[in-house]
């Protein structure tokens, strides 16, 4: 088995406006950042810490995900942009699609391409494995506990993107762009309130608000045993919705439309 070339790389969340996480990957001196919606909470965050921005990763064409590229990019002209190729940007990038493998940075394994139709209809993830772990950055399609809303695809679409995902190692850590982790749970709750995984993850999560803490990164194995929209399948669900016999599609639709006013 050949080695790939590793570097520790650390992970760290820069809160921008309400709600939102601007994912910064960094070795200690170079770095790339997901989604960046706000420039200048990145710009401080690099120059604490001393980075180099070497990238950007967008995972679709929302302004609170993009509005930070321009000013990113003045700054430092010789980024790399990544963005989907199915949706239109005005700035310069490199556009991505489903199963591409992009070199984001030398000190970073090659970086896997999920597209995601759904929330939007070009969203994509960016999926790494680098030092044994896994790192998922899925932007507003998995959030914890939650998904994103159906602004451009049918519920199908969000539906099957959600199963890719699902299918994830177990301990892949996923990186969502908003803190609505635990309005998810309480909303959860009232489907699956006998879920004892979703109790114990109410009170962590409380535990990490009263904390000013971000909830986030998940795991996969974690938002298969608590989010209701990869638990189609529970029968406590189907019952609480008085669809015992529904497919797993019609249960999904049927919590994203409830979720809406929730
Ligand atoms: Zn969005
Ligand atoms: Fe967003």
């Amino acid at each position: 088995m050949i080695e790939h070339m590793s570097h520790e790389i650390q992970i760290i969340p820069i809160p921008a406006f309400h709600d939102n996480y601007i994912w910064l990957i960094h070795d200690g001196q170079n770095a790339a950042v997901v989604d960046p919606g706000d420039a200048l909470p990145v710009l401080n965050t690099l120059n604490t810490l001393n980075l180099h921005l070497e990238a950007i990763l967008i995972t679709h064409h929302h302004q609170d995900h993009i509005g930070g590229v321009d000013t990113l990019l003045a700054h430092f002209p010789h980024i790399k942009i990544y963005a989907p190729a199915l949706e239109h940007y005005n700035f310069q990038h490199i556009a991505v699609r489903d199963c591409d493998q992009i070199s984001v940075a030398n000190w970073l394994n090659t970086v896997s391409v999920i597209s995601l139709p759904g929330h939007t209809l070009g969203h994509v993830a960016f999926y790494l494995e680098q030092d044994k772990a896994h790192y998922l950055f899925c932007g507003d399609t998995l959030f914890g506990a939650g998904c994103g809303r159906l602004f451009e695809g049918m519920p199908v679409q969000m539906f099957d993107s959600l199963k890719k995902l699902a299918s994830l190692p177990g301990d892949t850590l996923v990186f969502c762009a908003h803190e609505y982790t635990l309005h998810n749970i309480n909303f959860a709750l009232s489907l699956e309130p006998n879920n004892q995984a979703l109790i114990e993850r109410k009170q962590q999560t409380t535990r990490l608000i009263e904390q000013l803490k971000p909830s986030l990164p998940s795991t996969i194995r974690l938002e298969r045993a608590t989010n209701p929209f990869l638990r189609c399948h529970s029968d406590e669900i189907k019952t609480a919705l008085q669809l015992k016999n529904a497919e797993d599609l019609e249960i999904f639709t049927k919590i994203r439309l409830l979720r809406n006013s929730y």
